[in-house]
């Protein structure tokens, strides 16, 4: 199988698959436990917690263990409202090409009295600093954007906004799912205050994720019960997937130069490859993108047959984004940039990983011109497109 759904989740590395058996098998103790099973449970913990941070630029202390990106993404953002309620500050400023993590927390403070502004981005999905700047009033309290978007990898100017929220005194969390051991982050430096991460994303396992809390800024409780990541989040720790997840990262942020070289050359192959179709248009910024990201659009051709038909060709891709993917919803994503209904639902998402080979690209490359020539001839929109009964929305 050509695995190209990279961004839906990664195959686990060696490094992280290893790294976790010894605690499936060996270290068998609970970290609470003063015993010394226990206390080399414990030890493993801090070590994994430091070496984490040492990838984000920040301390261990800052460092709170999650489920994965989207309670990290829930966490912050509440944490960061029920801060700013105690204020009397009740406005918080997003984006609209944001995660769902994001977006549904969002809806959720909306009912529970906060007001959301959630800004337009540019056609490639760029969102404007100054307009960051000039949504800010005093009731804001939070303004949380992604690093890189999950579906058409563009990367947002994080560090104009930090140090736009930093002067303004206004909390910024960015869910970092897609950035995380894929571009180098420095927490502090990019004055981030929260920061989401989930490990299945950078090759290490699933359900497990961490969220950069910067001292200083108190996390909401989640979770009542024990005094696991400071009371915070109650319940014994997933050791296994911690360590598994400490090794992806570290294994990802040393080879990450060497890595987004390699990737980025054979996504400009894919991107060249697919321009020559004819009414394709690529979403997303063409150098401003995460190094494994390529989304097209194709006129009058369905996502899901696409996919179903790469599929059979042995090619794993996606349409959108996995969460959306079997709602006949277009992609919100895809709509903010200002692709109508129609040619956001021709839209593949193919996201490369660091095992992808340029061989893998170039039969992925036929592959969807035929496929695409393929539907192409049995619709009858398209049929009209060239009739010219329908004119052209991609051009
Ligand atoms: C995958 C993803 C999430 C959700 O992470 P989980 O660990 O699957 O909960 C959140 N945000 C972005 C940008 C993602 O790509």
């Amino acid at each position: 199988m050509i695995y190209l759904d990279n961004a839906a989740t990664t195959k686990m590395s060696r490094t992280a698959v290893t790294a976790m058996l010894p605690y499936f098998d060996g270290v068998c103790g609970n970290p609470s436990s003063l015993h010394s099973a226990g206390q080399a449970a414990a030890e493993a913990l801090t070590d994994a917690r430091e070496r984490i941070a040492a990838c984000l630029g920040c301390t261990a202390k800052e460092i709170t263990f999650t489920s994965g990106g989207s309670e990290a993404d829930n966490q912050a953002i509440r944490s960061a409202a029920a801060i700013g309620a105690r204020k009397g500050k009740k406005h918080i400023i997003s984006t609209k090409i944001e995660h769902h993590a994001v977006l549904h927390t969002l809806k959720a403070l909306e009912k529970e009295g906060f007001s959301v502004t959630l800004l337009d981005v540019d056609e490639n999905g760029l969102v404007d600093p100054r307009q960051v700047e000039t949504a800010i009033t005093e009731d804001t309290c939070l303004v949380t954007v992604m690093f890189a978007n999950n579906e058409i990898g563009t990367i947002e100017p994080i560090a104009e906004i930090g140090a736009i929220c930093r002067r303004k005194g206004v909390l910024f969390h960015t869910d970092a799912v897609q950035a995380a051991g894929h571009l180098h982050i420095d927490a502090a430096e990019l004055n981030i205050d929260l920061l989401s991460l989930s490990a299945h994303k950078f090759h290490g396992p699933k359900g497990i994720g961490a969220l950069y809390a910067r001292k200083g800024v108190p996390l909401a409780t989640l979770i009542e019960g024990g005094a696991q990541e400071r009371g915070k989040r109650a319940g014994t720790e997933n050791l296994p997937a911690i360590m598994g997840m400490a090794a992806a990262l570290e294994e990802a942020c040393a080879s990450m130069e060497k890595n987004a070289k390699k990737l980025t050359l054979l996504r400009d192959r894919l991107i060249d490859g697919l321009s020559e179709i004819p009414h394709s248009i690529l979403n997303g910024d063409r150098t401003r993108r995460l190094p494994g990201n390529v989304n097209f659009c194709f006129e009058g051709i369905e996502g899901e047959s696409l996919l179903l038909l790469l599929d059979d060709k042995g090619i794993a891709a996606s349409s959108g984004s996995a969460c959306t993917s079997g709602s006949l919803d277009p992609s919100h994503v895809l709509l903010a940039i200002g692709r109508v209904h129609d040619i956001a639902h021709g839209s593949l998402r193919l996201t490369l990983s660091e095992e992808t080979t340029q061989e893998e690209i170039d039969f992925t490359i036929a592959a969807v011109k035929e496929v695409v020539g393929y539907l192409r001839n049995m619709s009858p929109v398209w049929r009209d497109l060239q009739s010219g009964k329908r004119d052209y929305i991609i051009k």
